[in-house]
């Protein structure tokens, strides 16, 4: 059993049939590319990635491993979850994401890149708007139209 983030599932081809991981709500929301939507959605209904949620003492503990590294400022929350999950179950992580792995490092958590895990596809990450669904790049932090905050969402190029 392997944690996912969003960047191990959508760089990588993963066979879900034959090895079982695990991913967050967070993870789930940050996907916006449809095909790899639906071969999530298709393996979490065969149970060959669950679903799991962290544990608030879990989180705490990697925010402070996170604020002792620095990455802290440059983390999502998603990036927390992940780790957390990985922390309280004794997992590797899948992350491309260099403050995941350094964080990773910080705690003890073993992790790999997807590299390992079959064909690389380039990601491209944005932002979107909570409200109105308009798109940003990344450096942006509210939405310029209804103020709302922006949300990360990743896609294959
Ligand atoms: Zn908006």
């Amino acid at each position: 059993m392997k944690v996912l983030d969003t960047s191990g599932i959508l760089r990588s081809d993963l066979d879900f049939s034959k090895n079982k991981y695990i991913i967050t709500n967070s993870v789930l929301s940050e996907l916006l590319d449809e095909s790899a939507r639906v071969a999530v959605e298709a393996a979490l209904k065969s149970k060959s990635i669950i679903l799991a949620e962290p544990r608030e003492d879990f989180l705490k503990k990697v925010k402070e491993a996170a604020v002792k590294t620095g990455d802290i400022s440059e983390m999502s929350s998603t990036d927390l979850d992940i780790l957390a999950v990985a922390l309280e179950r004794n997992l590797v992580v899948i992350s491309d994401d260099y403050r995941v792995q350094n964080v990773a490092s910080a705690l003890g958590i073993e992790f790999e890149t997807t590299i390992h895990e079959g064909i690389k596809h380039k990601l491209k990450w944005f932002k979107v708007c909570e409200g109105c669904g308009r798109r940003y790049p990344m450096e942006s932090d509210l939405c310029e139209i209804c103020g709302s905050r922006l949300k990360k969402r990743a896609m294959r190029l």
